[in-house]
């Protein structure tokens, strides 16, 4: 198997290259945003635990997260690998994808983190909240508080993958193919 984790901040384009990712490498999509939003859309109770913490920009709580990811896993076993977009955004639900992924005796593979300014990235939230109908995309504050949620508890992710040699920094700033290129690179240098 194979298992990459797609790394960065909110508008750091990870969909946009999840999508040639899995086209290339065959590999599944699990990404936490979509499936909170199809609870969300179902009115399950999970949406209804999620919702409020989404709202405000905030994190849903780890063992929420953790859970859905691991019924998700439970339910693709027959998969070649998977790429976690969105996932994980916090140190202990890092471990808690390293212990889920060895209970299925596999691992991650590479950690790919997409580099993107600040400024940029409130730009290109702002411009998806113009056609994506997120209400978390249209409001400046929310997206202040999404960009703040990510400095104090998901860049600490970044050092967990980096102490275990599987990080690769890159730039998210250039056109979906040049950036394509920089992250096939780094995964065929890992896997
Ligand atoms: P973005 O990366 O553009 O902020 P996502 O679609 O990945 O958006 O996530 C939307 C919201 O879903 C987040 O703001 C957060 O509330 C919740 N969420 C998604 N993934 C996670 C996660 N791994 N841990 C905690 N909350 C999450």
């Amino acid at each position: 198997m194979i298992n990459l984790v797609l790394f960065g901040p909110p508008g750091a384009g990870k969909g946009t290259q999840s999508e040639k990712i899995i086209e290339t490498f065959g590999l599944k999509h699990i990404s936490t945003g979509d499936l909170f939003r199809k609870h969300l859309g179902e009115g399950t109770e999970l949406g209804k635990k999620a919702q409020s913490f989404m709202d405000n920009g905030k994190l849903v709580p780890d063992e929420v997260v953790i859970g859905m990811v691991e019924d998700f896993l439970n339910a693709n076993t027959g998969a070649k690998g998977f790429i976690f977009d969105g996932f994980p955004r916090t140190v202990a639900q890092a471990e808690a994808l390293d212990q889920l992924l060895s209970d299925h005796n596999t691992e991650i593979a590479c950690m790919v983190m997409l580099d993107v300014p600040q400024d940029e990235l409130k730009r290109r939230l702002l411009e998806r909240g113009k056609t994506s109908g997120r209400a978390d995309d249209q409001n400046e504050e929310k997206i202040n508080v999404r960009i703040q949620e990510y400095l104090n508890k998901t860049l600490p992710v970044a050092a967990f993958y980096e102490g275990q040699g599987k990080a690769s920094k890159i730039n998210g700033v250039g056109t979906i193919d040049s950036i394509f290129e920089e992250i096939s690179s780094a995964i065929n240098a890992h896997v």
